[in-house]
């Protein structure tokens, strides 16, 4: 499956009237937050596809808000085809906006997730494929001030549940040289900020232990 992640900033090349040609293969958009919900629209709308997403510290309101018709995964678990996929919004804590979370605020979300990963390790014989958030990992992509730390939480649910991929966005990339792509433990893990675009197999998921289509 061909997946399409944005985050952060509104890309040129896929805010164009070629979006849906460049990008025609695709079959779900994820969004890392700090996004604005008319850019977001624009693509699920050109490409016709379901949107999944978790707000970033920038975007403007709290709660469960609903962008462009597409699914919030923060504190959720969810399938789609094949794959399983969870996320928790926002960024450290730095000024009391709002989608900022301590790291106790953090664990105490991804707590919240405990029993749907335990039943996907029972239904499908593994916790998660994808996780998806605002923030990085510790020790990954992290930025030096506090208010792009990366959660030990992130890197917790890495080195527990070995999702294939954690795609996140917050960290901006501003030079060639800044890495997008590294590896933590079993995990890739993918700055997806401008866009970038991930494929996975689910044949390559163990084939006993696949989720049923
Ligand atoms: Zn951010």
């Amino acid at each position: 499956m061909k997946i399409l992640a944005v985050s952060d900033r509104i890309d040129p090349r896929v805010y164009s009237d070629f979006c849906q040609e460049r990008f025609k293969d695709v079959e779900c958009v994820i969004s890392c937050g700090d996004l604005p919900e008319h850019y977001l629209d624009f693509i699920v709308t050109n490409l016709n596809v379901p949107l999944f997403f978790v707000h970033g510290n920038h975007d403007p309101s709290g709660g469960k808000r609903i962008l462009a018709g597409g699914t919030n995964l923060d504190e959720k678990v969810i399938t789609y085809q094949g794959i399983i996929i969870a996320g928790l919004e926002g960024s450290y804590w730095y000024n009391g906006g709002i989608h900022q979370y301590t790291e106790r605020e953090m664990y105490f979300k991804y707590l919240r997730l405990l029993p749907s990963l335990r039943w996907c390790k029972i239904r499908y014989g593994r916790f998660l494929d994808i996780l998806v958030t605002h923030a990085p990992p510790q020790g990954v992509h992290e930025g030096s001030d506090l208010a792009h730390r990366g959660f030990s939480t992130f890197t917790h649910i890495i080195k527990k549940y070995q999702p294939r991929y954690h795609l996140h966005g917050h960290v901006h990339i501003y030079d060639h040289n800044q890495s997008r792509e590294d590896q933590l433990f079993n995990t890739r893990v993918v700055n997806c900020y401008n866009y970038c675009i991930i494929e996975i197999d689910p044949s390559e998921l163990s084939p006993k232990t696949r989720v049923a289509l």
